[in-house]
């Protein structure tokens, strides 16, 4: 996907990455809304969580969720905790077109949320 940001950020031609394995790519979010707030996503362009299909992305979803807990205890903000978010579709307030989990943490959290 050409024209995909987190696309051309997961294949490091823009931007830093935080972790990068064969499938999975995080950096941190350019407009943090936590202490730690990070953005993982799948290397391959999957535009929207509902867009998933079974049963292949969900080796790569388990993968996010391990990458996940990895930076939160690189963060350290594993015991005091943290919260993994995906927003779906515009009600749910996604904004970019390309899979991405947030993991945020090192403050404490409401809910629910917004
Ligand atoms: P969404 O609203 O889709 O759930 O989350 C999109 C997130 O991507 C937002 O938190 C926003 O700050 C972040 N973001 C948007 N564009 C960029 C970018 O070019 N680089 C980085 N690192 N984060 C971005
Ligand atoms: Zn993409």
């Amino acid at each position: 996907m050409a024209e995909c940001i987190f696309c051309k950020i997961a294949t490091g031609e823009v931007g830093k990455l935080v972790y990068e394995d064969e499938y999975v790519a995080a950096f941190d979010d350019l407009n943090p809304q936590a202490p730690v707030h990070v953005l993982i996503v799948p290397k391959k362009h999957i535009a929207r969580l509902s867009d998933l299909s079974e049963p292949a992305d969900g080796e790569i979803v388990g993968r996010i969720m391990i990458v996940a807990n990895r930076l939160a205890r690189e963060r350290g903000i594993t015991d005091d905790g943290y919260r993994v978010v995906v927003n779906c579709n515009e009600a749910a307030g996604q904004s970019v077109w390309h899979l991405h989990f947030h993991l945020l943490g090192g403050r404490t959290m409401t809910w629910p949320p917004g």
